[in-house]
């Protein structure tokens, strides 16, 4: 789902937000785990058919295709349209990779659009809704949902409730992701180009002065072995730090393309902690600075972060002897800067450059990289 909005020009934003079902008596639990259970077959039973006719196509799925999927598993033509459609996104996420696989499903979720659902909000202390499933292939029964602080807060900032929501379960536990949208602002044209460097020694330094998560890898560090929910807690800390930004003056936000980011580039972990975790924190930054970019109306940019924490923006030269460790002291004109704060200023070089990496600046200039 989420690649299917990456590149679209669509004039609306949309986010998730999941709330567990916690209020569900056991008969209707186990009916909805049953139905989860039956989209998910049928979803891979769709996947294996268009894999078999190598159909990445974008079309949906015709008529025959859909019913034979209903009669094979008895269920109604909407459902087979339905988990048709799913199965045709999941199976054309494969059509970029150099390495083409058959989609295996291991989650266990199912886009419900409104033919199956609508939802009901309760206008009370709290934002509060019943989910209703309509019938239609998917079994009838309100399903009551405790907004949690996460979606009051989004429908406090006036983002919208779609009328499709994903149903799903994760270990064991059912789960509503509520969808919400709202039209994404004009790009903004007042405002300073900033670049932003981060390691996690010293958290995320921008060279407009901004200076954000300087605690990330203590937390880190004293967050027990138990990895799969340090990975949760960690985005949560992320979102914290980057709550405190100050986006007023920011018209571009400059940072290093991942794609170029070596692995242990930014530091590496006590051996406690899984090694790619450098990577994969750097990622996750880069997504949720993203999100914040685009409610913000300013325009993110990739560049190549060669060179960059060996350049000296002052008197534009470079030189390998300049960074030593935290400290950047350049060798021609002395100019001296935290290493870090150093790199942030060249991004937005780049940026105002309007060029993708140093070098190409560079060429247009007399000194050369070796
Ligand atoms: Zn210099």
């Amino acid at each position: 789902m989420k690649k299917a909005h990456r590149k679209s020009k669509s004039p609306i934003m949309r986010r998730t937000s999941r709330v567990f079902i916690n209020d569900l008596n056991a008969g209707k639990t186990a009916e909805l785990r049953e139905f989860l259970h039956l989209c998910h077959d049928v979803t891979q039973y769709f996947i294996d058919l268009f894999w078999q006719r190598q159909d990445f196509s974008a079309e949906l799925a015709d008529l025959p295709t859909v019913q034979r999927g209903r009669d094979r598993f008895n269920i109604t033509t909407r459902l087979a349209q339905a988990l048709a459609k799913q199965a045709k996104e999941t199976i054309r996420s494969q059509r970029e990779k150099d390495h083409q696989r058959k989609p295996q499903l291991h989650h266990w979720t199912v886009t419900l659009y409104y033919h199956f659902v609508t939802i009901q909000p309760f206008a009370g202390r709290h934002f509060d809704v019943a989910v209703q499933l309509t019938g239609s292939g998917a079994p009838c029964m309100t399903i009551p949902v405790h907004a949690t602080r996460h979606l009051n807060r989004k429908l406090a900032a006036g983002w919208q409730l779609s009328k499709t929501v994903r149903l799903g379960m994760h270990k064991g536990r059912l789960f509503v992701d509520f969808i919400l949208e709202k039209p994404r602002p004009q790009k903004k044209t007042e405002g300073r180009v900033v670049g932003m460097d981060s390691n996690y020694v010293n958290g995320l330094i921008f060279s407009d002065g901004q200076h954000i998560g300087q605690e990330l890898v203590k937390d880190i560090r004293q967050f027990p072995r138990r990895k799969k929910h340090t990975h949760t807690q960690i985005k949560s800390r992320i979102g914290q730090a980057l709550k405190q930004m100050d986006w007023s003056s920011i018209r571009v936000l400059v940072i290093e393309d991942l794609k170029h980011v070596k692995r242990g580039k930014r530091g590496t972990f006590p051996r406690t902690h899984n090694r790619r975790l450098s990577h994969w924190l750097y990622a996750y930054i880069v997504d949720v600075l993203a999100r914040y970019c685009e409610e913000h109306g300013v325009r993110l940019e990739r560049k190549h972060p060669a060179y960059t924490s060996q350049y000296c923006h002052i008197c534009n030269r470079w030189d390998r002897r300049n960074r030593s460790g935290d400290r950047f002291k350049c060798v021609h004109c002395g100019y001296t800067a935290h290493a870090d704060h150093n790199a942030a200023y060249n991004l937005e070089l780049l940026g105002l450059a309007g060029v993708y990496g140093l070098r190409s600046l560079q060429s247009s200039r007399l000194q050369s990289f070796e």
